[in-house]
Formats: structure tokens, sequence, C-alpha cells
């Protein structure tokens, strides 16, 4: 006997369908109908194909239900990074500590005094709210904050530079992410780069030489994800600035990270200070928010005051500034400044940065028969063996911290393997990102907290082949 094939159910009934009614009442009736419309077009093309397609009552709500669940999953996944790099670009770089995250909810949650000075009742400048706290931490004059890094130096550029020339060694001309690029900017801002020196060498009397009366002021790039090891020279900052001041031009500095206290005294190499450029001479520091700083996306802008004030009246400034979110986590990071002793405690960014490789071995090895037993049905080893974690963002590029990581190993060579258990690492509720090199998948431990740590072994046992 052949029978024909069966017939979609109209639209109509399927609303109607009991077993539908509460996925209306989660999602609501339009998203239901828009649904029901994709699970049904999608029946009729594997029809067509001649697949066999169910269109029962349980079948028909099966497929509702999982097309509901995919289509309202949040596209910004939490996510657990395990691939060495702390600040990760691609993975929302630092994570906020608690007061900044506090901080931020009431600020998302009421009125707020963003531009509204509670003591006269007039109008205040959103860049009052950390104004005072950097100037206090990094002994400039003056401070204002954008959207981030990019937009501080664009946006100084653009306000000093326009039309003018911007002396600029030739080491530090520098590719940050893909997306920033010194000279790029430069052009975008208006500004003419004049390069001096050669890329491993530079001296004063290359900067001297290219003064010139369309100058606009002498830059200093901290060269962020890359280092000129060997055979180098560079200009000290005081030098720079003395030259700028003796010829009436500023002296600018684009830090990258703005780490506000000395890494030392955590054990980390030195990373430059914003205190330490402003000190020196320097008439203008950027740096970014979320690189070592460990607060939210932004880029902040240090130093003299008359300079400051130009910036804020450039209309351009309108339109990079930063929103009260924002505004709020950054306040409640600075605070923390205050306090350095306390500073690896609470800052979560330090705190994973300077934890003690001790404590991720031990972590380390606690896992290690979860991670055995969930990858059991894979032909593969699993160890915890010393890894080395990097900062990340450009901060310290061949600075390595000493880590712990679990390393999986297919027995047979086959590393398509470890792409298999990538993907299904990478398909969890939390994804797990690893990294995969040297015929290993390394999920480095320093980035899983301790409060973390039964969230991420309770979701091993859903690791699928
Ligand atoms: C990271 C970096 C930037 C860009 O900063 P964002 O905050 O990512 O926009 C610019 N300059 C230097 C030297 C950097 O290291």
């Amino acid at each position: 006997m052949h029978s024909a094939p069966p017939r979609p159910p109209s639209i109509d009934r399927v609303l109607n369908w009991t077993t539908v009614s509460p996925l209306i009442a989660e999602y609501g009736r339009e998203p239901v109908l828009a649904s029901v419309r994709s699970v049904l077009d999608s029946g009729r093309q594997a029809a067509r194909a001649g697949e066999l397609v169910d269109y029962t009552e349980p079948g028909l709500t099966a497929q509702l239900a999982s097309h509901l669940s995919r289509h309202n999953a949040p596209r910004l996944k939490r996510v657990f990074n395990f691939t060495g790099t702390v600040l990760h670009t691609n993975l929302g770089r630092s994570p906020l500590p608690e007061e900044a995250v506090e901080a931020l909810l009431m600020a998302a949650r009421h009125p707020c005094a963003l531009e509204y000075d509670l003591e006269t009742g007039g109008r205040g400048d959103r860049d009052d709210i950390v104004e005072g706290v950097l100037c206090e931490l990094t002994g400039a004059e003056a401070a204002t904050v954008v959207n981030n890094n990019a937009a501080a130096v664009f946006l100084l550029l653009n306000t000093l530079a326009m039309r003018k020339q911007v002396i600029v060694s030739r080491g530090e001309l520098v590719e940050i992410g893909g997306a920033f690029r010194v000279p790029d900017i430069m052009s975008r801002a208006g500004a003419r780069l004049v390069e001096v020196g050669a890329t491993n060498r530079t001296h004063l009397r290359d900067f001297e030489g290219a003064i010139g009366p369309r100058s606009a002021m002498l830059m200093k790039v901290h060269a962020s994800n890359y280092a000129i090891q060997g055979f180098t020279a560079s200009v000290p900052e005081t030098e720079l600035a003395q030259l700028a001041h003796s010829h009436g031009l500023p002296f600018v500095i684009d830090l990258g990270s703005g780490m506000l206290t000395d890494l030392a005294r955590f054990g980390l190499p030195h990373e430059p200070t914003p205190q330490e450029s402003i000190a020196a001479g320097a008439d203008l520091v950027s740096f970014s928010g979320d690189k070592l700083l460990g607060g939210p996306q932004a880029g902040i802008l240090v130093g003299r005051h008359d300079l400051i004030q130009r910036i804020r009246k450039n209309p351009l400034k309108r339109a990079l500034r930063v929103g009260k979110l924002t505004l709020a986590a950054l306040e409640a990071v600075l605070r923390l400044y205050r306090d350095p002793d306390r500073l690896a405690d609470r800052l979560t960014a330090l705190h994973l940065l300077t934890r003690p490789s001790g404590e991720i071995q031990a972590q380390a090895e606690r896992l290690l028969p979860h991670m055995q037993r969930a990858l059991a049905g894979w032909p593969v080893s699993v160890t915890a063996e010393p890894a080395l974690s990097q900062i990340g963002s450009g901060s310290l590029p061949i600075d390595r911290l000493e880590s712990c990581a679990l390393a999986v190993r297919p027995i047979a060579r086959k590393t398509g393997v470890l792409h298999a258990i990538e993907a299904a690492l990478r398909a969890l509720p939390v994804p797990v990102i690893g990294r995969i090199a040297d015929g290993a998948l390394r999920l480095d431990l320093r980035c899983l907290s301790a409060v973390d740590e039964a969230d991420f072994a309770a979701q091993l046992s859903l690791v699928r082949p």
C-alpha cells in the first residue's frame, strides 16, 4: 500500500494545540507564530527533498520548542576563558570587580547625577565623576574619558594636530589587534605623520631635526604587542619632553595599557604608568580602561588643563563620550587604586594575574579526574601540566606567567579528535574556550576563580562525543 505524504497542519491549528500554549506563555504569541511559520517552511522544503516530515502534535511541538529556545538564546554568552591570555580582547578583556558591577547596576537601575552638580543644583560635566580621582592617582592637572583608547588618540590628534605634523619614532608605528594602526588613525584625524629614526634605533637628534613650523607635537607610542630587542635605542621621555617644550610643543604619550600602580610590587614585570609619564614631563597621556587597569572599556586622557579643555571643546568629544554605565564602573575601579595593599585581592584582573601557580596546579589536579571521566569516550589522554599564561591586550608581550593547564592529547596522533573535543567544549551551556597548539588542547586554568570551579566541573558531565 502506498500512502500519501502527511500534510502540514494549518498555522491556526498549531497555535491552538494545548502543547503549544506553554510556549506562547513563555515566549509570546508573535514569536511563536514566527517560529511556526519557519518550522513549517523547513518541513515543506524537507518534504520536497524527499525526507519524511513529522507533522504530529508532539513532533512539531518539540521542533518549535527547540527553534524558539535557540532563537531566544542570548548572543552575548558568558564563557570560560581557558586560553591562557588573561586580558583577551575577543573575550571582552578585563572582568570587572564586584564594586564596579554594583556601581554599574545602580547606574543602570536608577536616575543618577551624571551631569548634575548636587551642590549647586546646576548642570555638571560627566567628566567630573572621575576627573578628581584620576588626577589624584596620576598627578595630572586634568582628565577626560572617551569610548576607548583608540578614540582618545584620535581625539587628541584631531584636536591638537589637524593639518599639522606629528613626529613619531619609526619603531613605534604599531598595529594593535588589526584595526588600530597609528598611521591610519593619524591620517583620519587629519594629522601628518613625520617618521623619524630607524625601526630599532631613534635618537634625540632625529626628533630635533624634524621639528619645524608645521609641527604640532612630539608623540611617543608604547610598542604594546611587540618588543624590539637587541641593538636598540629610544629616547627617554624626559629628554623628549624637554626638547618639545624648548620648541613650545606638547609631548604626548599613547601608553596603551594604563596600570596605575607599580606591577613590580605584585611580583609582575613593571609596566610604565601614566604617573611616570606625567612626572617625566608628558603634557598628555592616553590609556585604555579595560587592559591592565582592570576596568570597563574606556579611553582615558590625563594631562595639562589647557589641552584637556581644548579636547573637551572638540565637537567629536560628544560623539566619542562614554555612557553612565561605563563611568559608574570606571569610578569604582579607580577608587580601588587608592589602597594598593589590597588591590590584588579586590581588582579581578590583577587577582587573576597574580594567582600563584601552585594554587592553579592544585585546581588542575582536583579537576583532572572530572575531565578524564568527561573525555573517556575519546581516544585521548588528559594530564595536568605546567603552562605559561600571558597578560594579553598588548601588555608586556614577552613576559609569561607560570600557570597550570589540563592538556588533552590524542593517543593515536590524530589531531582531528582535538578539534572535535574543542567543539564539544564550546557547545557546553557555558562554553569552554581553550587553545590547540603543539599537538595538544590546553585549558589554562589561571582564569578559573574558586567560585566557578564547581560550575565548571558540574557541566563537564554534559560533554558529548
Ligand atoms: C591597545 C592600544 C590602543 C587601543 O586601545 P583600545 O582601548 O583598544 O581602543 C592604542 N594604542 C596602544 C599603544 C595600545 O596598546
